[in-house]
């Protein structure tokens, strides 16, 4: 294992909650194209087998010939792919349900949990010149979760503001300590979003008031707020920002992208 070869290449970011339906490939799609808006280039990797950010940005099934399984088996290169979206500086990684297959789990033991860290460290990454890799996690802390982990700089947790939101979360951050241990000792957590939160709803704000007492510092001060918009624009096989640019759920998500840029750019200083 060796980050030799990028010293200062793409800083990547593993979108992961065991949960499913609390907003993963949401938050991926929408700050990838948030963080674009700003004019990064961004890489969406799709890392989970049912295909959501794919098909979220646009690339149908069929157009799935080269996915997120040959990249990690090194059958294929990053350049072959990485697929253009309608969004400018917004390129994907596609997933089909092949990702689930058991060939990854029967790769030799120690290199197994390694294949996304090696594929985003290819020579062949740094004239692609992305600025954030975005990794769209599937719902359990399984070998793909696990390599997103390992091949990441950080986490962020989408948080569904409802009833139980942070039981679970004591198991991911679990896995995140673990993960430190014994591969990725740097692994931060990039922090925590409030996701569907709904400002008129008494339980929204109890579970906002619970996090930020018991995580602090983690919790971005942004929250995505529900919004039909946001839900509806997957269906149009568009990002939020560009499906209704003047929408509450995409304002939030600039906001997140901008929140982020600033808590990074103060950490670098
Ligand atoms: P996950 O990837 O964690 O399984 P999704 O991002 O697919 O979760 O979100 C689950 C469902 O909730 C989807 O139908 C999505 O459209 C909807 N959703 C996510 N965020 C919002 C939001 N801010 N407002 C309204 N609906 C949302
Ligand atoms: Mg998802």
């Amino acid at each position: 294992m060796t980050d030799s070869v990028l010293p200062s290449g793409p800083k990547i970011i593993a979108v992961a909650n065991q949960k499913g339906g609390v907003g993963k490939t949401t938050t991926t799609i929408n700050l990838a194209a948030a963080l674009c808006e700003v004019g990064h280039k961004v890489l969406v990797i799709d890392l989970d087998p049912q295909g959501n950010a794919s098909t979220g940005l646009g690339i149908e099934p069929e157009d799935r010939e080269l996915t997120t399984y040959e990249l990690l088996l090194d059958e294929a290169e990053l350049e072959a792919v990485a697929l253009r979206t309608s969004t400018e500086n917004l390129f994907l990684v596609p997933a089909t349900v092949d990702l689930s297959s058991a060939d990854i789990e029967l790769i030799a033991n120690e290199k197994r949990s390694f294949l996304l860290h090696d594929a985003l460290r290819q020579p062949a990454m740094a004239p692609l010149g992305f600025d954030v890799v975005l990794i769209d996690c599937p719902p359990s802390l399984n070998l793909l979760t696990v390599n997103a982990l390992i091949a990441s700089h950080s986490v962020l947790v989408p948080l569904q503001s409802e009833f139980f939101a942070l039981e679970g979360l004591s198991q991911l951050m679990l896995t995140i300590r673990e993960v430190r241990q014994s591969a990725n000792p740097d692994l931060r957590i990039e922090g925590i979003v409030l996701t569907m939160y709904d400002a008129r709803n008494n339980l929204s704000q109890l579970v906002e008031a619970d996090a930020r007492a018991n995580l602090g510092d983690l919790v971005f001060d942004t929250v995505i707020p529900r919004n039909v918009r946001v839900s509806e624009a997957p269906s149009y096989a568009l990002p939020v920002l560009a499906y209704d640019t003047a929408s509450k759920g995409a304002k939030a998500y600039r906001d997140l992208a901008a929140e982020i840029i600033r808590k990074n750019e103060k950490r670098a200083a």
